[in-house]
């Protein structure tokens, strides 16, 4: 059996990835919370109840994107898939390009994402289409792999941003020569080997989701303002899509979703980045992912999240004392 999408990695619990509504790319797919099919929780008072469609399906339905503000989640039950592989392919484009294709793409590949560097105009596109279990698979070799992920993607990209991080100057000239050095490649794999991928770099994250029909203003207006930036930005951007959910905190709730995400290497200047970025993509409703840095509070996510307030009543129905409360919840949900 597999998990039917997963993020970038696999390391974390299931329980935390769905509480923030974790996911990972392809148009037809759901983030990971959209794969539970019943959770027992242990609720404020103490007591223990099991949720599905079928049973409490209001605490359901909440709970899995549930913050932890609910209760906390004993037992997941997943709707997993037969086992699969992936036929993945790489290949660097200019970023004009691919937004001009990518609607067609989404439609045509199982999964699409695509990571771009700021400063520069190319970014990496990567696509996977699901191959049956049985079907002959061709990975990397151990070699290339060790190359690819280990001493390009973290070692090497690792002394590329310590070196950012000393010379902020030159960053968009590195930014443009990693660009330069993405390759194609083809290879296919066990599904969980191709979604995830070591991240050893240390960065800080915001992530947005916003209308899928909004990816291309919100990129350009994003493109045009980095230039503008009093600090250079190191990390590459990621955008993926996913499809829209029924789940009431759901970053995609009732519409199809464009992720992107931005990043910047620890110790570098982020806020005025992070802050721009928000900007951009709160105009078109853009939610941020509650797993990330973000800086919204409630009464901006009440007017993002159509089954906000549902959510609230319902928290202060199965935690009227506030059990579950913290720093965090209390700014993004309000008091109990
Ligand atoms: C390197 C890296 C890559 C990532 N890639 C992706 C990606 O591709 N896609 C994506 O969407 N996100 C991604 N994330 C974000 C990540 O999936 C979330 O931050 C996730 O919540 C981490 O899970 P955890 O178990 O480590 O977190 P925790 O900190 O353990 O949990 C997060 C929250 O979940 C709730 N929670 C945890 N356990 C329970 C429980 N038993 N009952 C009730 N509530 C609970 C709590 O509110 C807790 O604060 C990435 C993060 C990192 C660091």
């Amino acid at each position: 059996m597999a998990m039917a999408n997963l993020g970038d990695i696999d390391a974390q619990t299931i329980s935390g990835a769905i509480s923030t509504g974790t996911h990972g790319t392809g148009a037809r797919l759901g983030g990971l919370s959209t794969q539970v099919r019943a959770l027992e929780l242990v609720l404020a008072d103490g007591s223990v109840v099991t949720c599905s469609p079928d049973e409490r399906p209001d605490l359901f339905s909440a709970a899995r994107v549930g913050l932890g503000a609910l209760g906390v989640i004993s037992t997941v039950t997943l709707q997993c898939v037969p086992a699969f592989a992936l036929q993945a392919r790489e290949f660097p484009q200019p970023l004009d390009a691919i937004l001009e294709r990518f609607d067609p793409l989404c439609d045509s590949e199982d999964h699409v994402e695509f990571h771009w560097f700021p400063h520069s105009d190319r970014v990496q596109v990567k696509h996977n289409i699901r191959l049956p279990a049985d079907a002959s698979i061709a990975p990397l070799s151990r070699a290339r792999q060790f190359y690819e992920y280990e001493v390009m993607e973290n070692s090497a990209f690792g002394l590329v941003c310590k070196l950012g991080r000393a010379v902020p100057s030159v960053v968009p000239t590195l930014n443009r020569v990693c660009a330069s050095l993405w390759s194609e490649r083809s290879y296919s794999d066990h599904s969980f080997r191709v979604f995830t991928t070591p991240r050893r770099v240390r960065f800080v994250e915001t992530e947005y989701a916003v209308p899928r029909e909004s990816l291309h203003d919100v990129l350009r207006e994003f493109r045009a303002a980095i230039p503008r930036l009093r600090h250079p930005v190191i990390v590459p951007v990621e955008v993926r899509v996913a499809a829209a959910d029924d789940i009431p905190l759901s970053t995609a709730y009732g519409r199809d979703s464009a992720y992107i995400a931005i990043h910047q290497y620890v110790g570098m200047p982020y806020r005025e980045y992070f802050d721009c970025f928000e900007r951009i993509a709160g105009a078109v409703g853009g939610r941020p992912h509650w797993g990330k840095m973000h800086t919204l509070d409630a009464s901006v996510l009440a007017t993002r999240y159509p089954r906000f307030d549902d959510f609230r009543a319902l928290r202060a129905t199965v935690d009227p004392n506030g059990v579950f409360r913290n720093a965090y919840l209390d700014t993004v949900l309000g008091p109990v």
